[in-house]
């Protein structure tokens, strides 16, 4: 059996915020918020977005093989595409031309991704916002 022994301490004191502005104080729920977010900077919810693309302007080296496009022959300037449902990676080249490619993992894609910078309704508008829809194709 152990015997504690303590000596009475006064109990911590909580930190004393900084001075600045008064918070703000969140909405009761149920209560509507006073202010409205500005349409381009909202977000939509994570289960509504498909997937993530990102433009890759530099050739595609994997396991130290350069990608081609086997239709147009292209080797640089690819879209890639991941699915949040498989994780799973299209290549696209600008001439429409895509096809999956295990190579690049889920990771790796992550990793070379930048910050989310703009949302699409669908695959198409993406496609042509960033110019992979085949009106601006490769040049040899
Ligand atoms: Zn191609």
């Amino acid at each position: 059996m152990f015997r504690r022994t303590h000596k009475h301490q006064a109990p911590p004191q909580p930190p004393v915020p900084p001075a600045g502005p008064p918070a703000v104080a969140p909405p009761e729920q149920g209560e509507e918020c006073a202010w409205e977010l500005p349409e381009d900077l909202r977000v939509p919810p994570p289960e509504s977005v498909g997937g993530t693309a990102h433009a890759y302007a530099g050739p595609l080296v994997i396991d130290g093989q350069t990608r081609v496009c086997s239709r147009c022959g292209a080797t640089e300037d690819w879209l890639l595409l991941m699915s949040h449902a498989t994780e799973q990676i299209t290549v696209r080249c600008r001439c429409r031309h895509e096809w999956h490619e295990p190579g690049v993992t889920a990771a790796w894609f992550r990793a070379v991704s930048g910050p989310v910078t703009a949302y699409y309704p669908d695959t198409d508008s993406l496609l042509q916002a960033q110019g992979f829809d085949g009106t601006t194709p490769t040049t040899p």
